[in-house]
C-alpha cells in the first residue's frame, strides 16, 4: 500500500491549473494554517492506521499543490511522524513533488535526512519564454541548481515533469527542451501534453483567441519526438506518459496503474482502501475542522463493486506498456480477463490496438495513441 499526501498550497496559481490548491498570500496567518493542516494530517493518518495498519507501506508521495512551499523542517517533521506511526516497510519509496526555486540546498538536506529519496520537480520547459507564457515563476537556471541541491544533499532519484503543445512552441522548442533536459540525466521523465482545463484562465483566453496552441497533429509528433529521443538516451518507456532509466521506475504510481490500495490523506486527496475509493473534500478549513472531530470529510465515497474494480484494474493497466498481466487479474479475481472481456479483446485486437503477449494484454503502437479508445472498451 502507498500513502499520497495533498499539500495544497501554492505560490500563485498557474493559469492552466486546476488541481484543488489555495493560493498563500491569499489565506489569512498562513503558518499557523500550515500547522492546523500538519496536525489534521496526523489525525488522517492515525485514523487509517487503525483500520488498516496492517498494511506494510511501500510509498508515500507528497504531492501538490506545492510541497516544497512549506518550511523543510516542518515536512521533515510529518515524514518522521509517519515514518513512526505507519507500518513501513524497510525499502520505502519517499517522493515529493517540488517547485525549481523552491528548493535550497539546505532544505533538500534537512528533507534528505527525513527520508526523502525520490523528487520530482516540475521542471515543464527549458525556455525561459516558454515558462513565462504558461505563468510558471521559476526559471531554466533554478532547475539546473534545484538539481545540483538535490545532488548533493544525496538524492539522485529524480523525476523532470516537461509540459508540451504549450504556447507557440514548435517542435524544434519541443526538441531544445529534451535534450537540455536529458542532459541533466535525471532517472525519470514524466511528459504530458498541456490540456486545456474548463474554468481556468488558459482555457478562456485561448477561447478569446488570445494564446495559440499547437494543433492535435504537431502535438502527436512532439510525443513521438520524446519517445525516439528519451529512448535512444537509454531511458524505458514504461507508461504512457512516463519513461525511467532501468529499475527507476516510481514505486508510488506504479501502484495506480496496477490499481493497488492507498491512503490518500489531505483535502482534496483521493484514496482507495478496503474495496472503497474515497476523495477528501477540496476545502481546507473544512477539512481541519472535521479532524479536530475526528472525522473524515469526504467529497465522495463509494464501496466499488467486483466488476468496478475489474474494469478500472484493466483501464489503468492498459496503461503502462507491459500491459495487464493475466495471472496477476486472476489471482485477484479468480477469473481470467479473456473470459469477462472477451468481445471487448477481440475488437480492439481486430483494429491492431492491444496484442496478448507473454502472459500481458497489452496496447500496440497504434493503440498507444489512442489509449483512451483502449481504455473505455473496459468500462462496462
Ligand atoms: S504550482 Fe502546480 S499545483 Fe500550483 S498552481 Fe501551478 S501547476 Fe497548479
Amino acid at each position: 500500500m502507498g500513502v499520497y499526501i495533498h499539500i495544497p498550497f501554492c505560490e500563485h496559481k498557474c493559469p492552466y491549473c486546476d488541481f484543488y490548491s489555495i493560493v498563500v498570500g491569499e489565506a489569512d496567518g498562513f503558518s499557523r494554517l500550515v500547522d492546523s493542516y500538519l496536525v489534521s494530517l496526523r489525525r488522517e493518518a492515525l485514523y487509517y492506521k487503525d483500520r488498516w495498519g496492517d498494511r506494510p507501506i511501500r510509498s508515500i508521495f507528497l504531492g501538490g499543490g506545492t510541497p516544497s512551499l512549506l518550511p523543510p523542517e516542518k515536512l521533515a517533521a510529518l515524514l518522521s511522524f509517519l515514518r513512526q506511526e505507519l507500518p513501513c516497510a524497510a525499502e520505502l519509496e519517499i517522493t515529493m513533488e517540488a517547485n525549481p526555486h523552491s528548493l535550497t540546498p539546505e532544505g533538500a538536506a534537512i528533507l534528505a535526512e527525513a527520508g526523502l529519496n525520490r523528487v520530482s520537480l516540475g521542471a515543464q520547459a527549458f525556455a525561459d519564454e516558454l515558462l513565462r507564457a504558461i505563468g510558471r515563476l521559476h526559471r531554466v537556471e533554478q532547475i539546473h541548481q534545484a538539481v545540483c541541491s538535490l545532488r548533493q544533499a544525496g538524492i539522485e532519484n529524480i523525476n523532470l515533469d516537461l509540459m508540451y503543445g504549450l504556447p507557440g512552441q514548435g517542435l524544434e522548442q519541443w526538441q531544445d527542451t529534451l535534450e537540455k533536459a536529458l542532459a541533466l540525466q535525471p532517472t525519470h521523465f514524466s511528459c504530458y501534453a498541456l490540456t486545456l482545463e474548463p474554468d481556468t484562465p488558459l482555457f478562456r483566453w485561448h477561447e478569446r483567441g488570445l494564446v495559440q496552441l499547437p494543433g492535435e497533429d504537431e502535438q502527436v509528433e512532439m510525443y513521438n519526438l520524446a519517445r525516439d529521443l528519451l529512448r535512444q538516451a537509454g531511458y524505458e518507456h514504461y507508461e504512457i506518459s512516463n519513461w525511467c532509466l532501468p529499475g527507476w521506475n516510481c514505486r508510488h504510481n506504479l501502484l495506480y496503474w496496477q490499481n493497488e490500495p492507498y491512503l490518500g490523506l489531505g483535502s482534496g486527496a483521493a484514496g482507495y482502501v478496503g474495496g472503497y475509493r474515497y476523495l477528501n473534500a477540496p476545502d481546507v478549513q473544512g477539512y481541519i475542522r472535521a479532524w479536530e472531530d475526528g472525522t473524515p470529510l469526504y467529497a465522495e465515497c463509494e464501496r466499488l463493486s467486483r466488476e468496478q474494480e475489474m474494469d478500472e484494474t484493466m483501464m489503468l493497466g492498459m496503461r503502462l506498456l507491459a500491459g495487464v498481466e493475466e495471472e496477476r487479474f486472476r489471482r485477484r479475481f479468480q477469473v481470467s480477463f479473456r473470459e469477462v472481456y472477451e468481445q471487448a479483446i477481440a475488437e480492439l485486437a481486430a483494429q491492431s490496438l492491444v496484442e496478448e503477449k507473454d502472459g500481458h494484454l497489452r496496447v500496440t503502437e497504434q493503440g498507444l495513441l489512442l489509449e483512451n479508445r483502449v481504455s473505455a472498451a473496459f468500462l462496462r
